[in-house]
Formats: structure tokens, C-alpha cells, sequence
């Protein structure tokens, strides 16, 4: 069996197999009913929309001897032979590399002739924003008057390139980008009719990398299938041939440059090569995880807009609750303009490695957004205490001494915690969380989202996963000198609203055992209140 590429073969046969321009179809299936037929059609639409397809269907529904409900009906004579690509009823174009005056003309003379087998003959000018001013002229003399058996398709990408003579001559129709579950609808029923065993995860990844057009998709598909022959397709082998980075390691990425830890972005740079990504898909994707944070963050829904798996969307939701507005269209804006350069660049891990420096550290760059994010490390560092303050003075001995200030709350006297003091804590926790949020907003939510347990005279703070858990207690270096991590901030900020000088650990995730503590910790509190209250 010869190998035909999927967009090949499931090309639609009827009107009813376009997918997702319900709009254009309707309209002109009724235009073919109703037999009134125009001369000039323009379809405009990013690619892989089903211009070209809709536009093949609609030449052979003109001629078709027996169509059915518009459609064409594949079987008579005419339809076979414009399938077959001998019809002279039927002329393609692509102007991307036909754009002389001279190829127009060349249709213009084939135009002059009625056709000698059904009823139209239907030119299909593919690209056609490409066409040089003077092949535009050409077309518009024959626009202007047309035989009567003579219909213009034009196809373009670029609508704004055409000009507007030729645009005040056609019927306009705008095919939308597809939509995710769409894609993946079609994409599941080519596995089934290709008896491809295959995981809905897998198709709807690929439908999301597409973009919106349906051949992307398909020869997406086409690739994957290719590589894994005999094999059902799964996420992992989709990931695996797409070059695709998990949601995940972006997040990690994102927490490693707002801490402002260079050698962590490097080495996220480091695995991601290993596992042999691609740098450019890799740099548009990680700018595309921003746009969704930043996406989830402005709207009140985040879920109607982005389109993501359950797992991705709760990730997504978390880190943009944590990122800065201002910060993220600072990161889109220099990723947007690093992907158009890196595309050609012989040294693309280079370019990502500085460009990841200007990311993490803002002072490397003196425009006004980077300033505000210098502003913000500043104040951080204020508010946290993590600020030295080095003062000179002369002492009774008229020696030039240095002293270190650094403002640390638990300098003042504490008392040690008992356990009833830690569950009185972990009832006020998002009181204490909230407390946070003016010294630090990234562990504030983090905290937030956290449970706090008492174990063994302890104060034990699970954070939802392992990424919070390292950011909480990732010690930033600065000059050598280690700063405090969130964990120390968040110790202080205990000990200033309580009064008490805490043992505290950290942990993370749902497990089993800390559901459990969960459940004690509710047992404890309400004995605790009932003992309060007498
Ligand atoms: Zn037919």
C-alpha cells in the first residue's frame, strides 16, 4: 500500500467533512442551491483553515451532473476527472511561485474558451497576496468582466496585501482558525478509520500544538505515526516526537528567574538539550506558558479560555496566581523577540543563555519595564530584612569600624512552642498567610494553598508540590552571601505575630500520611476549643 500523507487522503469529499467553518459552508452551499453563483470569491485565513480544500469542493459542486444537497457526488464523470486532476475545468495556481504577469495571462487566454465538459471553469489562485502589481492589473481587467462561465477563486494568508480594486471585486469570506476539540475530533476519527490505537490525550496535545489549522495537525499526526509505526500513540510518544516540553520544567524555569538563580535556568537549559529538544520550539513554547499565565490571570475564568489538560489548567492556575503582571509581559516581550532571531541563528543556545540572564537579572538592562522589576527586588529585600545595611563610624579609639545591621525579629525574647500554640497557629493559618503576602506574594500564595500540621511539637508546612516546597526554602545568593529563604521569612513573621519561637519543617503533596495528619489536626482543634471555652 502506498503511503499517502494524512491531509491527502482525508481531504473532504462533501461539504458536511469541513470542519469548523460552518459559517462559509452554509452560505455557500445555499449560493450552489439556489444557483446564484459569483464570479470572484476571496478566502482569507491563517493556513491549514481548509481554504483551498472548501475552494476544490466548490469548483467540482458546479459542474457536478448529480450533486447532493450542494455537495458534489464524487461519482459522475466530472467530479472523477477534476479529482483526478485531468479537468481543464479546473485550474490551480500558486502564486507563491507563478506571480509574473505572464501566469495571469496565461489564465486570462484559457479563460477566453467556455468549457467543453460541465458548466464552469473555476481558476483557484492559491497565495495570491504574492502576485506582482502588474499580474494584480491583469487580474483586474478579467474581474471586471468576466464570462459568464468563469469563477475566480482567490486564496490568501495575507489579506491586507491585496489590493483593494481586486478586494471591491470579490465575495469575502474569512475562515476562522479551528478550535482544539474540534481538531481533536477530527483526529480521533482519522485513528479510528487508520485502526490506530491511541490515547485522547495524545491527539488533543497535537491539536494544541497545531494551533488552529487542521493541516498542521494532520501532518503532525502524520510524523508521529511515521515514528512509531505499529505502536499505539501516546502522550509520552507524542511529547517524545514533537520535542515538546512538559508544563512542568516552564514552571520550574519561571520560579529559577523570578528568584533570580542563573545557574537553575541553566541547568533547566541543560536538560532540556539532553532530552533533545528543539531550542526554537522550546523558546515559543515557554513564551506560549507565560501567555497562558498571563491569559489566567486577567480573566475571571481562566478555564473557558485556555485550552489545557485538568493537570495543566490546576498548574497553570497556581503559578499565575503567583507571577506578576508587569513581570510577565516583560518575559513575553523579550522571549517574543528572542524566538523571531533564534529561528536562523547558528548559536541558539547561546542567544537563550543570555537572554535567560536578562530575564533573571534586570539589572542587567536599563529600559523602564526591567526597572520596575529591579524595583521589585529591592523592596523584596527590604521587606524581607535580607537587606544589609553597612554604616562606618569612629569608636572612642578613633578606629574605623564596620558593622552589619540586619533586621531580624526573633532577636527579641520568644517563648518556645507548645504543641496546642502549633495548632492555634494552623487554624489562623491563612490569617498568617495573608501576613506574608506584604513581605513576600509568591510564598504568601504558596502558603495559601499549603496545610500546616503539628507533628511532634512541630509546626509542618505540606505545600501543594514539590516546586513550592524549593522555592520556599531556596536560599538566593547574593555576593556570596546567603540570603534567608521564604521558610526563615515565614519563621519570623510566626514569631512577630505569635510571640513564639517555633520548630518548623516542610513537606509537600497529598500523601496518605499527611491527609491523616490533616484529620488529627481537626480531632486536636476541636478538643482545644472545647477546652478553651471552659
Ligand atoms: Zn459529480
Amino acid at each position: 500500500m502506498s503511503y499517502l500523507a494524512l491531509y491527502r487522503k482525508y481531504r473532504p469529499q462533501a461539504f458536511s467533512e469541513v470542519r469548523g467553518q460552518d459559517h462559509i459552508v452554509t452560505t455557500l452551499k445555499n449560493q450552489l442551491k439556489a444557483e446564484r453563483i459569483g464570479h470572484a470569491y476571496l478566502f482569507c485565513g491563517t493556513r491549514g483553515t481548509g481554504k483551498t480544500s472548501v475552494a476544490k469542493l466548490f469548483a467540482k459542486a458546479v459542474n457536478c451532473e448529480s450533486p447532493v444537497d450542494g455537495s458534489p457526488c464524487g461519482k459522475c464523470p466530472v467530479c472523477q476527472s477534476i479529482d483526478r486532476m485531468t479537468s481543464m475545468n479546473v485550474v490551480e495556481l500558486d502564486a507563491a511561485s507563478n506571480n509574473s504577469v505572464d501566469n495571469i495571462r496565461d489564465i486570462i487566454d484559457s479563460s477566453k474558451y467556455a468549457p467543453t465538459e460541465g458548466r464552469y471553469k473555476v481558476f483557484i489562485i492559491d497565495e495570491v497576496h504574492m502576485l506582482s502589481t502588474s499580474a494584480f492589473n491583469a487580474l483586474l481587467k478579467t474581474l471586471e468582466e468576466p464570462p459568464a462561465y468563469v469563477i475566480f477563486i482567490l486564496a490568501t494568508t495575507e489579506v491586507h496585501k491585496i489590493p483593494i480594486t481586486i478586494l471591491s471585486r470579490c465575495q469575502r469570506y474569512d475562515f476562522k482558525r479551528i478550535t482544539t476539540d474540534v481538531i481533536a475530533g477530527c483526529l480521533k476519527d482519522l485513528m479510528e478509520s487508520e485502526g490506530i490505537e491511541h490515547e485522547d490525550k495524545a491527539l488533543k496535545y497535537i491539536a494544541r500544538v497545531a494551533d488552529g489549522s487542521m493541516r498542521d495537525a494532520e501532518s503532525l499526526l502524520d510524523q508521529c505515526i511515521a515514528f512509531y509505526i505499529g505502536k499505539a500513540l501516546t502522550y509520552d510518544r507524542v511529547l517524545e516526537v514533537l520535542g515538546s516540553v512538559d508544563v512542568e520544567v516552564f514552571a520550574r524555569l519561571l520560579r529559577f528567574v523570578g528568584n533570580g538563580d542563573v545557574s537553575g535556568c541553566m541547568n533547566i537549559l541543560d536538560e532540556v538539550m539532553q532530552s533533545g529538544r528543539e531550542l526554537t520550539q522550546f523558546v515559543t513554547d515557554f513564551a506560549g506558558y507565560l501567555r497562558n499565565l498571563l491569559l489566567a490571570k486577567s480573566v475571571d475564568d481562566p478555564t473557558e479560555v485556555l485550552e489545557l489538560s485538568k493537570e495543566n489548567m490546576e498548574l497553570v492556575i497556581h503559578e499565575a496566581e503567583v507571577a506578576e503582571k508587569e513581570q510577565l509581559i516583560r518575559y513575553i516581550g523579550i522571549l517574543s523577540e528572542l524566538s523571531n532571531r533564534i529561528r536562523y541563528a547558528s548559536q541558539k543556545r547561546l542567544l537563550i543563555e543570555v537572554e535567560l540572564i536578562k530575564l533573571a537579572r534586570p539589572e542587567t538592562q536599563e529600559d523602564y519595564s526591567s526597572l520596575l522589576d529591579r524595583i521589585r527586588v529591592l523592596e523584596n529585600k527590604l521587606e524581607n530584612g535580607s537587606f544589609t545595611v553597612k554604616t562606618a563610624e569612629r569608636d572612642d579609639e578613633g578606629e574605623t569600624q564596620s558593622e552589619e545591621a540586619s533586621f531580624n525579629p526573633s532577636d527579641t525574647e520568644l517563648t518556645k512552642a507548645l504543641p496546642e500554640d502549633i495548632l492555634q497557629v494552623a487554624e489562623h493559618w491563612q490569617m498568617i498567610a495573608s501576613n506574608m503576602s506584604s513581605k513576600d506574594k509568591l510564598a504568601a500564595t504558596m502558603l495559601a494553598d499549603a496545610t500546616p500540621a503539628e507533628e511532634n511539637g512541630k509546626l509542618v508546612v505540606y505545600f501543594k508540590n514539590t516546586l513550592d516546597l524549593e522555592t520556599m526554602r531556596y536560599k538566593r545568593e547574593v555576593n556570596g552571601v546567603e540570603q534567608p529563604s521564604r521558610m526563615d521569612i515565614l519563621k519570623n513573621v510566626i514569631s512577630e505575630l505569635t510571640g513564639l519561637d517555633i520548630m518548623m519543617d516542610a513537606g509537600s503533596g497529598e500523601n496518605e500520611r499527611n491527609l491523616k495528619n490533616r484529620d488529627i489536626r481537626k480531632r486536636k482543634q476541636v478538643n482545644f476549643n472545647i477546652k478553651k471555652i471552659d
